[in-house]
């Protein structure tokens, strides 16, 4: 019998997550499972890394957790000696609770976590369920999801690194899309209070977040009910301002405006 695939799960809302345990669960079924979480919640931690205090390496049910982020979780299953039987096969990261839409991306904890593991060359998903919708349905797909991906082995352009959004609401989802980012606006906002101490604080980030209406993107996607799949780059060069950074260089004129 052919060997199971190794697939080595975290997230960014923590080890105690029902997303994060739920897709474990579901994942069980095709592949053996090995999973590294954060401690506590970590969401829009995005891709930091602990170097600056030692990390506990600690179990919780029988899951292992690390007290940092969730790229410390990557870093620490993918390169400490003996942890992983062998290399995995994929990195799958999530579910997590609420989307990660456009440039959430930049801020998701869950997307650096597959991020991480695909700047080592291991494939890798995120996935994120858009508020109360479910996850049970959610990990049903994401095994789909996952089946797909493994015999897709690796692609033309490299490690695959996919960004999986299920729609928010107990709908059934009307199917899978393959998308690219949207735009997604917050309510930006800076609540100011004081503490019982009368020393001032302020707060982040207001509650709502608006989908600017763009057709084959990832918000409209799940807006529409169907499960979007993402691939996400890891080169992040803009070719359209090369020519801009060979003008601050010294070294080229800038072009006309178009
Ligand atoms: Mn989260």
């Amino acid at each position: 019998m052919p060997e199971r695939p190794l697939i080595l799960q975290s997230n960014d809302d923590g080890v105690h997550a029902s997303g994060l345990r739920l897709l474990r669960a579901a994942l069980l079924e095709v592949a053996d499972v090995v999973t590294m979480a954060p401690l506590t919640e970590q969401s829009a931690n995005s891709h930091a890394l602990t170097l600056a205090r030692p990390l506990r390496h600690r179990t919780v049910d029988g899951l292992h957790a690390v007290d940092g982020t969730p790229a410390d979780c990557v870093y620490v299953a993918l390169h400490r000696d003996g942890f992983l039987p062998r290399r995995p096969d994929l990195v799958v990261s999530g579910i997590n609770h609420g989307y990660n839409l456009g440039s959430d991306t930049f801020y998701s904890g869950t997307v650096a976590a597959a991020r991480e593991a695909a700047l080592r060359g291991v494939p890798a998903i995120a996935f994120s369920c858009g508020p109360k919708g479910s996850l049970e349905q959610a990990a049903k797909v994401a095994v789909e999801i996952v089946r797909r991906v493994l015999a897709a082995g690796t692609p033309a352009g490299g490690t695959p690194l996919l960004n999986v959004n299920f729609p928010a609401g107990a709908a059934v989802h009307h199917g899978i899309r393959a998308t690219r980012l949207g735009r997604r606006s917050y309510d930006d906002e800076v609540v100011t209070r004081r503490d019982p101490r009368g020393h001032e604080y302020v707060w982040l980030g207001g509650p709502n977040a608006h989908h600017h209406p763009e057709e084959g993107t990832d918000t409209e996607a799940v807006d529409a009910g169907y499960v979007s799949v993402t691939p996400l780059r890891l080169d992040m060069v803009y070719p359209e301002h090369l020519g801009l950074a060979a003008f601050v260089a010294g070294v080229g004129e800038l072009a006309p405006e178009g």
